[in-house]
């Protein structure tokens, strides 16, 4: 599959230079490696945190300058084998981009990341880049910090929208064959720019009103503004993706339907958003709700605005389950929305924690509180049925389990009541079974995810390829990005024979 990847990149690739170009080498000459390598790290400007809690929609991050991008880009040492893009699950031509930065050609470099990323302002301000990417960087191996690629990535996109000179990447002659695409998060978007490149008529299906999944409904705006997905939804578009929203594949229209269609090919991209919760007394009190419902309620449904028909409660000491990036969002958003004390509430210790370094950063200067190593056991409510305490068991680790953390285990007797009036629930997601239950002959894992070739996503269905969090459970935007990719090298491969 690698070498079909790479096939495949060359084939969509228009304007990646090689490393051999005469500018290349003179820009690697032109600076000591060693010189290269001292300059210091680039830190990201952020808005102030005392501001910033208590305003809902400015994003945090506010973005490289100009020569800050530039100074950055001359750490980059342009290695001979770019070890950064055995990082990137959608393989970025990581080197190049960077070096048309150095150089000063930001729209070059806007279209090397286009070349094969549908999402590049997403993933620079999303993609957990420390734990891909920049994991593999040549500087840690001599013990510098890793070139800043996720921030270069947005500097480089951000720069193209800015200039109001979107360039819309090329795509083939249209070839007549028609492929359906089932929910528009980032897996069934990277999965749709691919294909249409290629020439296929392609359509997403998306059962909400608002294309972009997790990264519409979940992921707030004081991280990822929605505009910043439009712009590149609306490339995909120009590309010739066409969008159906409102319509859920298994009720609106079914697996028959589609074939009865004429599609040829069917990529299922539906995510995983299916709350879990704990099963513990007290969880149906009202006050408490998962940060599914919560974020969904709040960024696409105006919750946040006591006006709108179903607004949320507007929590005081608001609680929220979890150490993912998804509780600290939501943890951030209550405080955004006036809570004067927002804790996380997380079994295991920091270390532990699966979300991302800046988030939880981010969290702590905005006054969040981080109750490690405590437990949920369960709600009290009052007379009307609303939260109004949680009673929490202290934890300590024991030995790793099976995914090689600390397992937490209970402090016998130590448990303490705290008070709440919210509770937000964020440990963890399943995929919706309504897909693999509609579309009959599908193999599903006893987790509800849906199986396929590893190298191909093709699942048993011939026709029916899958991937993202649908395939591996709660992942992130890149993975499910970079099983897009697959799918199409894989699908496209197939259909041509
Ligand atoms: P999704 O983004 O979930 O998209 C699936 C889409 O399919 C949805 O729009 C859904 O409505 C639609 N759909 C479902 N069923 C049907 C159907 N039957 N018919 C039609 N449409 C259907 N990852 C990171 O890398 N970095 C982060 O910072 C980060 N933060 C996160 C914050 C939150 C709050 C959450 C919830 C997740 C976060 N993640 C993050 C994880 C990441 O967003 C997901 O792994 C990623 O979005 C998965 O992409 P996907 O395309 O598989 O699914
Ligand atoms: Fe540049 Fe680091 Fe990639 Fe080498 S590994 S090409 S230094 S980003």
């Amino acid at each position: 599959m690698e070498k079909e990847l790479s096939a495949f990149n060359s084939q969509l690739s228009t304007v990646s230079e090689r490393r051999s170009e005469t500018w290349r080498e003179e820009l690697r000459k032109s600076k000591k490696n060693k010189e290269r390598a001292d300059i210091a790290r680039v830190h990201m400007p952020e808005l102030d945190p005392t501001y910033r809690s208590r305003v809902r929609n400015e994003e945090v991050n506010l973005g490289l300058t100009t020569e800050q991008a530039l100074l950055e880009a001359q750490r980059c040492l342009d290695c001979a084998n770019p070890t950064c893009m055995q990082g990137c699950p959608v393989n970025i031509n990581i080197p190049t981009f960077i070096k048309y930065i150095e150089k000063g050609q930001f729209l070059d470099a806007a279209k090397t990341l286009k070349e094969t990323s549908a999402l590049p302002a997403v993933c620079g301000r999303v993609c957990p880049q420390e734990k891909q990417c920049e994991a593999q960087c040549i500087h840690l191996k001599m013990k510098k910090e890793p070139v800043a690629i996720g921030y270069l990535e947005r500097f480089a996109a951000d720069y193209e929208r800015e200039s109001g000179n979107i360039s819309i990447p090329e795509v083939a002659a249209p070839n007549g064959v028609k492929i359906a695409v089932v929910g528009s998060g980032p897996a069934g978007l990277s999965f749709a720019g691919d294909m249409a490149k290629l020439g296929y008529d392609v359509t997403v299906f998306e059962a909400l009103h608002e294309i972009g999944g997790v990264l519409k409904y979940g992921i707030p705006e004081f991280r990822l503004p929605n505009t910043i997905v439009d712009v590149e939804i609306d490339i995909l578009r120009k590309m010739g993706v066409k969008f159906l929203n409102n319509c859920i594949v298994g009720k609106t229209i079914s697996y028959e339907d589609l074939h009865t269609d004429g599609f040829k090919g069917i990529f299922v991209a539906s995510g995983a958003g299916l709350p879990n919760f704990m099963n513990i007394p007290g969880e149906n009190l009202v006050g408490v709700m998962s940060s599914n419902e919560y974020l969904t309620r709040v960024n696409l449904m105006d919750a946040a605005n006591p006006e709108s028909d179903t607004p949320v409660w507007i929590g005081k000491n608001v609680a929220v389950i979890g150490g993912g990036n998804t509780a600290m969002d939501s943890v951030r958003t209550a405080r955004r929305l006036g809570a004067d004390r927002a804790m996380i509430i997380y079994r295991r210790s920091e270390e532990e924690m699966p979300a991302r370094v800046e988030e939880v950063k981010h969290a702590k200067e905005e006054g969040i509180e981080f109750m490690t190593l405590h437990n949920p056991v369960e709600y009290i409510g009052d007379e009307f049925g609303r939260v109004r305490q949680m009673r929490l068991q202290k934890m300590e680790l024991g030995e790793p389990d099976a995914s090689g953390r600390r397992r937490p285990v209970p402090v016998e007797g130590a448990i303490e009541t705290i008070d709440v009036d919210e509770v937000i629930v964020s440990v963890g997601v399943s995929p919706n079974p309504l897909v693999p239950s509609a579309f009959k002959g599908l193999q599903v894992s006893k987790w509800g995810t849906i199986i396929v070739d590893q190298e191909t996503m093709r699942s048993d269905l011939p026709d029916v390829y899958a991937g993202g969090d649908i395939v591996r459970g709660g992942a992130t935007v890149i993975l499910a990005m970079g099983d897009g990719r697959k799918a199409a090298a894989a699908m496209d491969n197939s259909l041509r024979g």
